[in-house]
């Protein structure tokens, strides 16, 4: 099947693999090894790729903590603030819509004693600058808010919200996961102190991310051992990931200007031909503030199971959680106010740097096929 699920993951560059592999056989050393030049070429290339991955987001290199990927990102930044802040910064404001990573993270902050505000976005997936004005406190700690949102692509006011909590004194962490490589992301414009990304969503591999670590940002580790990263995230270091990570960052960088505006164009393509040639069709979530290469598409009057399962010749997803036997609809799309029904028939198409035009045109046909005969 055509693959539309790039927001899922993406598959790794081939550039990005060659790049990788000498580090898993020939260069396979320790980087933290000080004594042999195994352990310094290591070292070298982790050095390499932190430099990329900074630039990636406009931060300098001391400030990057590679992690395993954007969960532990967002575990550190929000375990890892509350625990380094004292007893008078307990509060934490956060949004219904951020990634399980982040609101997971709430929920077990608040099992210790938290106070989480949990902001609802507007029906367009929005939040705007008043809500977090009037959530802060005193003993405000910090803010959370995702730069681009995994389901709907919808992007948040970054730099206003980072400029609002610099001018109160609270700490900014956004998770960056689906913006970065795609989107420009500056951690100085935005005023951001903590940013999550993760390797697997730009063209790297799984099980590799970092965490932007502004300088005078406190933070307790979760990971405790031999003091890598600066005693913040211990643990031998992921040499091959972290090199194809910093390849993946350098080729989004390069990429980003062409690819944006080719992938906005096969997206609004493929929304307007769908809109213009099958009844009953809404698009979820802002359209003007919302990444280049996502749709989330609302098919009235069809049943999501029948609809995830007829398309068979395209590899989508409709954002929802299986647990066990329970197809539970998005809770992104429920927080937006979507009945169940029509969150169950919703389905994420997201492009990506390998999506062809002929693939989008195959996936159009494809979809007027599908809701036709399951309407009938
Ligand atoms: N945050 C967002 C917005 C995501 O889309 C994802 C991807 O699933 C994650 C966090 C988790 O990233 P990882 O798979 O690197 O743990």
């Amino acid at each position: 099947p055509i693959y539309l699920d790039y927001n899922a993951t993406t598959p790794v560059d081939q550039h990005v693999l060659k790049e990788m592999l000498p580090w898993f056989t020939e260069r396979f050393g320790n980087a933290a090894s000080r004594t042999h030049l195994y352990g310094w070429e290591a070292a070298d290339a982790v050095a390499d790729a932190r430099q990329q991955v900074a630039k990636l987001i406009g931060a300098t290199e001391k400030e990057i903590i590679f992690t395993s990927g954007a969960t532990e990102s967002n575990n550190l930044a929000l375990k890892g603030a509350y625990e380094a802040a004292g007893a008078e910064r307990r509060h934490i404001i956060t949004v219904v819509t951020e990634h399980k990573a982040v609101l997971d993270a709430c929920q077990h902050l608040e099992a210790l004693g938290a106070e989480i505000t949990y902001l609802t976005a507007a029906p367009d997936g929005l939040i705007n600058l008043r809500q977090i004005e009037q959530a802060l406190r005193p003993d405000t700690l910090l803010v959370s808010v995702m730069y681009a949102n995994n389901e709907i692509g919808v992007i948040q006011p970054i730099a206003d919200i980072g400029a609002l909590c610099r001018a109160n004194g609270v700490f900014f962490h956004t998770d960056a996961t689906q913006a970065a490589g795609k989107i420009t992301v500056g951690v100085e414009y935005d005023c951001v102190d903590l940013l999550s990304l993760s390797a697997h969503k730009l063209y790297g591999p799984k099980g590799v991310g970092a965490l932007f670590v502004r300088k005078g940002t406190n933070l307790t580790a979760q990971l405790d051992g031999g003091r890598h990263e600066r005693g913040l995230r211990s643990g031998t270091l992921n040499v091959p990931g972290i090199v194809g990570f910093g390849k993946a960052c350098r080729l989004a960088a390069a990429t980003m200007p062409t690819e944006r505006e080719r992938l906005k164009t096969l997206r609004d393509q493929l929304e307007k031909e769908i809109l213009e040639t099958v009844a009953d069709v809404r698009i979820n979530g802002n359209q003007e503030k919302r990444l280049p290469q996502t749709t989330n598409l609302s098919f009235e009057g069809v049943d999501g199971e029948a609809l995830l399962m007829a398309f068979n010749r395209i590899a989508v997803s409709n954002g929802s959680a299986c647990t066990s036997a329970l197809v539970e609809p998005s809770y992104v799309l429920k927080a937006l106010g979507v009945p169940d029904d029509l969150a169950h028939a919703s389905v994420r198409f997201s492009l990506g740097r390998f999506t062809t035009e002929e693939e989008i045109a195959e996936t159009i046909q494809h979809v007027q096929e599908v809701v036709a005969r399951l309407r009938a």
